[in-house]
C-alpha cells in the first residue's frame, strides 16, 4: 500500500496557491460563536522570535518560559529540536486564552497571526516551485462566512507579520540550509546548543558572557555591548554562531592567540 502523503505534500499538491494580491472573505471578531475556539488542541510551532517576544512580555527568564509554556517533542526522524506552545493537559486550551481572547495578543506568535493563512516554502525554490500562500478552511472557524474580504498582502500588514518575517529571516535561512539534506541529525550536544541558541536566549547570553567565549572568538566591543542589552542583537548573533558551530561556516573568527596556543599544544603533543 502506498504511503499516505504528508501534510506538506498534500498542501503542495492540493491547496489553491494564493499570491499577495489574492483576496479572501474573512473576519475574526469577538461575538462569533467560534471566538477563542481555535486556541485549543492545536500545534503552534514557535520561532525563536516568538519565544523572545513572549518571554519579554511576560517578564520572565527564557528557561522559565520554556519550562512553563512550551513542549519540545522529539521523534526519531527529527533533525533538530522544535518548540510548541503547551496546551493544558485537561482543557486542551492554550495557557494564554481567556473569555476576552488572547491575553498576549500584541505578542502572539507568528502562526497565530498568520491563521487562517499558511505559507508553503519549498526548500529549494525554482521558477515552477516557488513559495506560495494558501487558505486553511476549518469547520470550527466561522470567520470565512463573514462578508469582509481582505487580500493576502493586507492580512500580512494587518497582523504585523512583516516584523516577525524580518526578525526571523536568519532563522529561516538556517532552517532552509542544505546542511539538513546532508546530515542524519545533530549529536545530543549540538541539539542542546541549537535549542539554547534559538530558544533559551537568557541562558545563551550567560554562555557568551560568563564563559571563556569572548576570550576565544573575535567579537567587536560595540557588538558585544549590543548583545548584552538587546535580545534581538543576541538572537542575530546566535544564528551566526550556529552557522559556525553546526555548519562549519567561517561566520566567526577564532582569536589568533587561541589559534597559536592550539598550534603549540599540537606541536608539543606530536613530540
Ligand atoms: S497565543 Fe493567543 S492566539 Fe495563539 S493560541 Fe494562544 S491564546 Fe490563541
Ligand atoms: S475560529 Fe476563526 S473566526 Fe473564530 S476566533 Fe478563531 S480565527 Fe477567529
Amino acid at each position: 500500500m502506498p504511503n499516505e502523503p504528508s501534510v506538506q505534500e498534500q498542501i503542495l499538491k492540493d491547496y489553491p496557491r494564493m499570491t499577495l494580491d489574492d483576496r479572501f472573505p474573512f473576519q475574526c471578531r469577538q461575538g462569533l460563536a467560534c471566538f477563542t475556539h481555535c486556541c485549543q488542541d492545536i500545534s503552534i510551532v514557535l520561532t525563536p522570535y516568538d519565544v523572545l517576544r513572549l518571554t519579554r512580555a511576560l517578564g520572565i527568564d527564557s528557561s522559565e518560559f520554556l519550562r512553563r509554556y512550551t513542549i519540545s517533542p522529539f521523534t526519531a526522524d527529527q533533525k533538530f529540536p522544535v518548540v510548541l506552545l503547551k496546551m493544558d493537559p485537561e482543557t486542551k486550551k492554550c495557557a494564554f486564552v481567556g473569555d476576552a481572547g488572547c491575553s498576549v495578543y500584541a505578542q502572539r506568535p507568528w502562526a497565530c497571526r498568520m491563521y487562517p493563512l499558511g505559507v508553503a516554502e519549498p526548500r529549494h525554490a525554482t521558477p515552477t516551485d516557488r513559495p506560495f500562500y494558501f487558505l486553511l478552511k476549518e469547520d470550527v472557524c466561522h470567520g470565512h462566512a463573514e462578508a469582509r474580504t481582505i487580500s493576502v498582502r493586507e492580512w500580512i500588514a494587518d497582523q504585523g507579520i512583516e516584523t516577525h518575517d524580518m526578525m526571523g529571516a536568519s532563522f529561516k535561512a538556517l532552517m532552509l540550509d542544505e546542511f539538513w539534506d546532508k546530515t542524519d541529525g545533530l549529536t545530543p550536544e549540538q541539539m542542546e546548543m541549537y535549542y539554547m541558541a534559538c530558544f533559551d536566549l537568557d541562558r545563551f547570553r550567560r554562555f557568551v558572557f560568563e564563559s571563556r567565549f569572548l576570550e576565544m572568538f573575535v567579537v567587536d566591543e560595540a557588538r558585544a555591548e549590543a548583545m548584552r542589552t538587546s535580545d534581538e542583537d543576541l538572537l542575530d548573533f546566535a544564528m551566526q554562531w550556529l552557522r559556525f558551530s553546526l555548519f562549519g561556516e567561517k561566520s566567526m573568527k577564532i582569536k589568533p592567540s587561541v589559534m597559536e596556543a592550539k598550534r603549540q599544544a599540537m606541536a608539543a603533543g606530536a613530540q
